[in-house]
């Protein structure tokens, strides 16, 4: 259970964001399936061209709103395991409560909402930075040629696939023409990233390339100066790599990410005997 310091101020911080739906329980036993080894297959940067496959599962009736016997449940598709789970509840509350969000112009500009992909109880989590053109459209996230890339990295450590992991940006909404997410968004944004590394609880976190790993331990360093070490977010342990759009760009990032990757799953087997 949170001190009633931390619980106190994250519920003020809720109430002025105007989140109604806030997780308060406590640390429960999590699984990831797939099987753990110490040859990883060696990382592709040529991302292939079809679109990332997020398969959608049954979501029960949702508990917070009454519904006629005829209507059927919502099958949101970010949604990719454990839909019964304390966690997919509170995801699917909280998504639903900030999903029209307007704290920042983005929502004006914005196609869709881009709340996050995968297992609401992922033991891992991967922070990118903001919805591309693609994201944008699908209301996925990593679903363009860097997500494919994405999905091959984690996939190539034989430990998770991409629906075990959840996955999500610091900016919900795309920024116009892919630039850099301005100062004032990322404080805006950030909040929500934060509430939902604190329903997930995962035991590590990936942050993917500057503006990610910068919003997460507010700081202005470089990924150059973040990367090979273990950081902490509230307890988390988490570690900074590079965003996989400069490993497309410039393939010289493959053997750091490769590495990163390697003392990821090293601290996984670690933490969880896996
Ligand atoms: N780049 C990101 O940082 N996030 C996405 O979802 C897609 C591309």
């Amino acid at each position: 259970m949170e001190n009633p310091e931390t619980l106190k101020s994250r519920l003020e911080l809720c109430q002025r964001l105007g989140i109604r739906y806030v997780s308060l329980s406590g640390s429960d036993e999590q699984k990831v399936a797939g099987e753990s080894s110490d040859t990883l297959s060696y990382i592709s940067s040529a991302a292939e061209t079809t679109s990332v496959p997020i398969e959608p599962v049954e979501v029960p009736t949702d508990p917070f709103e009454r519904r006629t016997p005829d209507t059927k449940p919502t099958n949101p598709k970010w949604l990719t395991a454990f839909p019964e789970s304390v966690q997919a509840m509170e995801l699917l509350a909280f998504d639903r409560d900030i999903c029209e969000c307007q704290n920042c112009p983005l929502g004006k500009t914005r196609q869709n909402f881009v709340f996050g992909s995968g297992s609401p109880r992922a033991e891992i989590m991967f922070v990118g930075e903001a919805p591309g053109a693609d994201e944008d459209a699908q209301g996925l996230p990593f679903v363009g040629k860097a997500g494919q890339l994405l999905t091959k990295i984690i996939e190539s450590t034989k430990t998770w696939k991409r629906s075990d992991v959840f996955i999500c940006n610091v900016l919900k909404c795309r920024p116009p023409g892919n630039r850099t997410p301005q100062q004032e968004e990322v404080e805006q944004c950030r909040p929500y990233l934060e509430e939902q590394i604190r329903i997930i609880k995962p035991k590590l976190i990936m942050a993917l390339g500057a503006s990610a790993a910068q919003a997460l331990l507010k700081t202005k360093d470089s990924v150059g100066k973040m990367r090979g070490k273990w950081h902490d977010f509230e307890g988390i342990s988490l570690r900074v790599t590079y965003h996989p759009a400069a490993l497309l760009r410039f393939e010289g990032y493959k053997k750091d990410v490769w590495d990163d990757m390697k003392e990821l799953t090293a601290k996984y087997q670690e933490l969880t005997g896996k």
